[in-house]
């Protein structure tokens, strides 16, 4: 990223991108336009980082792909390696459990990493503020407008309300209601989910009460499902309302201590900490290239957060369209951005979308038979070393990634 910038006569000036959204996806794609010299800024409607808990699971080709622009070895530092995860049975602790060592040889780092996504942002704000990279907060981006030869941008917010700014090609990072995407006329097709999830986060240690906890854990409980997400310093739970409790009361710190002490009884206190309720969405941009303004991330496509591909499946987004806009740059075809779209909207469509859709489906399993068979066929996956890592390059989205190089 310490790259000198392209002399003035450098053809890669030609392509100046704007990037709307200082999001994981929006951040991505600026730092690595900048680390290829081609000239950026981003425009974040908000006045600071997002400090919300969201992702917490970096799948290990993220890790592998986030490294050129050098923040792995920091976020690894700031993480939580998780060297298995698992789906267990609550309360009687049967469970299988997939060891992501048997990646080795096929990514350079065969573990998923529990870190905030916000951790990510930090990291990629202080490297773009070091290129020298505007990252221009305060800055609303409310419309846009296209010729043949480039992209005028609504700058509301802030700022004073009615600022244009002109670029070549406009990225919409700018997350699930994109108002780059509205005002590009793409369509956004799908559905919601019918449960709320409660986001809620503890310090009680989970992992010296329940036998075999590994970091990242989905569970099945009596009364419905729940996941436990560690990070170095609490549990991330996704906690749902029971027996048609409204969600306005399931997401008291009261009833999120109730759920809490019902995974562990008589173990003493289980302090609160963010309590967060949301709803979760399955949608799929119907393209994600109008001319010369493109999608990637929440932005282009969203998917239940069950597995944890949202963010990562964004920056991967992210490396493909920076890989044809760094070629487009040096003078490739504008048709890079075709495939771009080709590669990943299908990945998305076959890959991410179905996977969260199934491991949605597999944790809200009720009936105890079906859940015990669903874990005898994960047993039999893990039993068998071939399919153990044929399912592992899948869920951990490998597969995926190669599938979309084949695409032409
Ligand atoms: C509880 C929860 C848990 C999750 N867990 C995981 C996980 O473990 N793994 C995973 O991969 N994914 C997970 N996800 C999904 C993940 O958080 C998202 O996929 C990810 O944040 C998408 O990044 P993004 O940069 O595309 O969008 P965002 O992070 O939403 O960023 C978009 C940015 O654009 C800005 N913006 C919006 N509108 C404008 C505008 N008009 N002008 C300028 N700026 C604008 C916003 O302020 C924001 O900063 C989870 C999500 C939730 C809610």
């Amino acid at each position: 990223m310490a790259q000198a910038p392209p002399p003035p006569d450098d053809p890669r000036r030609r392509v100046n991108v704007i990037v709307v959204g200082a999001g994981p996806v929006g951040l991505v794609t600026a730092a690595r336009l900048a680390a290829a010299g081609v000239p950026v800024e981003v425009l974040e409607a908000a006045d600071q980082l997002g400090d919300e808990l969201r992702a917490s699971t970096f799948y290990p080709p993220t890790l592998d792909l986030l490294d050129p622009l050098g923040v792995t070895g920091e976020l690894l530092e700031r993480g939580l390696i998780c060297p298995s995860w698992q789906v267990r049975l609550h309360p009687t602790g049967e469970r299988v459990t997939f060891d992501l060592s048997v990646l080795a040889g096929e990514t350079g780092h065969p573990y998923r990493l529990q870190v905030p996504q916000r951790e990510l942002c930090r990291l990629l704000l202080d490297r773009l503020d070091q290129a020298g990279v505007p990252v221009r907060f305060g800055h609303r981006v409310t419309g846009l407008r296209q010729d043949p030869d480039g992209v005028d941008v609504e700058i509301g917010g802030l700022v004073e309300p009615g600022e244009w700014r002109r670029c070549a090609v406009l990225v919409g990072a700018d997350g699930a209601r994109s108002a780059v995407r509205e005002a590009a006329g793409i369509g956004f097709p799908g559905m919601t989910y019918p449960e709320t999830t409660i986001l809620a986060t503890t310090t009680f240690p989970f992992q010296q009460w329940l036998t075999g906890l590994s970091h990242v854990n989905y569970v099945w409980a009596p009364e419905g499902t729940l996941s436990l997400l560690r990070l170095p310093d609490l549990w991330q739970c996704s906690l749902y309302p029971v027996n048609g409790e409204p969600v306005g009361e399931a997401a008291t710190p009261e009833a999120v201590q109730r759920k809490l002490s019902a995974i562990v009884p008589d173990a003493g206190g289980h302090p609160v900490g963010e309590i967060r309720p949301y709803r979760v969405h399955q949608r799929l941009a119907d393209t994600f290239r109008a001319g010369r303004v493109v999608l990637a991330g929440d932005a282009a496509h969203l998917n239940s957060p069950s597995g944890g591909m949202g963010m990562n499946g964004g920056i991967h987004d992210a490396v493909a369209l920076t890989d044809a806009l760094v070629r487009i740059a040096g003078g490739g075809d504008w048709e890079l951005l075709d495939r771009y779209v080709r590669r990943r909207r299908t990945v998305v469509r076959d890959e991410i979308i179905q996977q969260a859709d199934r491991n949605r489906d597999r944790m809200w399993l009720r009936d105890p038979a079906l859940r015990h068979r669903e874990l005898a066929a994960l047993r039999r996956i893990t039993a068998d070393p071939v399919a153990h890592k044929r399912h592992l390059l899948r869920t951990s989205m490998i597969e995926g990634l190669r599938r979309a190089e084949t695409i032409t």
